[in-house]
């Protein structure tokens, strides 16, 4: 018998850290666990899940929420079909971004899904007027509207980059975009991960200076 895969916890949406400075990365880290494999954390494993996700994730507004919310027509499977989506997109992206990360190419047939989420997009946008350009907008009103955002946010990262800047946290494996000056940054957040690994080198050297 194959050996079963532990179930992730379920981890409320709004004890999530949001560091990956773009929403397909954010969504990413919505479910992570160690580098070599396996699942530790998932706060998308019921429909109910994505509409707190979107928020905390600053995808949606809490306004925007409400009027999801009174969108009304929504039914079981609806619900389950929403969630696949979702979590199909954040396999792709997953998928792209962590070997972009990585240095590698990413799978080309992860990259197709991620444009074809982007075109069906592109669909269900509306163009609005800001200043001297258009923009696509995805009303609240629209039961995809949270993966078509992301979808959205995913696509113009690939077009526009900056992919040397997509990395992979050294501590808890969270993509995020590294916004510092140089671009040395190997840590999700300094607070977080880099801390504990600065602490962890601490220990180390004063260990080997004790024991040389
Ligand atoms: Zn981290």
């Amino acid at each position: 018998m194959e050996p079963e895969q532990a179930t992730p916890r379920a981890v409320p949406a709004h004890e999530l850290r949001i560091v990956g400075g773009n929403a397909a990365l954010d969504l990413c880290n919505s479910r992570s666990g160690p580098h070599d494999g396996g699942t530790d954390i998932d706060s998308l494993t019921e429909a109910v899940h994505i509409v707190p996700w979107a928020v905390h994730a600053g995808v949606i507004s809490a306004g925007e929420a409400d009027e999801l919310g009174r969108g009304g027509a929504s039914s079981s499977d609806a619900d389950a079909t929403d969630l696949d989506a979702l979590v199909r997109l954040r396999e792709q992206a997953h998928a792209v971004f962590a070997a972009l990360a990585a240095g590698a190419d990413p799978d080309p047939e992860a990259m197709d899904e991620l444009r074809r989420a982007e075109t069906d997009a592109a669909g269900r946008a509306r163009q609005v007027r800001v200043e001297d350009h258009y923009e696509y907008s995805w009303p609240a009103s629209s039961r995809a509207v949270v993966r078509d955002r992301v979808a959205h946010a995913a696509a113009e990262l690939l077009r526009d980059g900056p992919l040397s800047r997509v990395k992979q946290c050294a501590g808890c494996s969270f993509l995020f975009l590294d916004e510092s000056k140089n671009g040395s940054r190997r840590w999700c957040s300094m607070e977080d991960c880099g801390r504990e690994a600065k602490m962890r080198l601490y220990v180390e050297r004063r260990r080997a200076r004790s024991a040389a």
